[in-house]
């Protein structure tokens, strides 16, 4: 039979990896050059299909900056799915995606159906390339997530990732 249901999902990662651009791309298809930095989060909602289901997905895009990290917590407990983004021109912004990583195994096993998607963003941006995809992809698979390397300004593998997180939750 046809099965709708919510997922509560989580974008985190520093601040400027393009995390509120991948959901507004998402959301609405669309991309700002200057996209404006996040006050504590926002909150978007959408709806894919998946084969015979619908997901409607209820979407937390938290802040990133170190002054808000205790709220996240809020955002990712009890959450189905989380995305992790950096900046593939940026080193410190996988550094800090690898602690986010971190930080959501540790609430294991509260969490340990969670969906969780490493997100390298930025992907139009090759020439300034500062991590290897080759390099996440393996921290990827060591750690239990799917990677894929998106632009939230083309919108190359933006739907996919979502898509994929859809595919992966697990079924009532
Ligand atoms: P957040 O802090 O993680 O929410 O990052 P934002 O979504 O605010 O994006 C930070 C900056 O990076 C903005 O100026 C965006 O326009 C830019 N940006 C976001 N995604 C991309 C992308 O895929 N490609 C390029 N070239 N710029 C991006
Ligand atoms: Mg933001």
């Amino acid at each position: 039979g046809n099965k709708n249901m919510n997922a509560k999902l989580v974008l985190l990662g520093d601040v400027g990896a393009g995390k509120s651009s991948l959901v507004l791309r998402f959301v609405k298809g669309q991309f700002i050059e200057f996209q404006e930095s996040t006050i504590g989060a926002a909150f978007f909602s959408q709806t894919v299909a998946v084969n015979d289901a619908t997901v409607k997905f209820e979407i937390w895009d938290t802040a990133g900056q170190e002054r808000y990290h205790s709220l996240a917590p809020m955002y990712y407990r009890g959450a189905a799915a989380a995305i992790i983004v950096y900046d593939i021109t940026n080193q410190a912004s996988f550094e800090r995606a690898k602690k986010w990583v971190q930080e959501l195994q540790a609430q294991a096993p509260g969490n340990s159906n969670m969906v969780m998607a490493l997100t390298g963003n930025k992907a139009d941006l090759l020439d300034a390339r500062k991590v290897a995809a080759e390099e996440a992809q393996t921290y990827a698979q060591e750690n239990g997530l799917f990677f894929m390397e998106t632009s939230a300004k083309t919108a190359a593998n933006v739907n996919d990732v979502f898509s994929e997180i859809a595919k992966r939750l697990p079924r009532l």
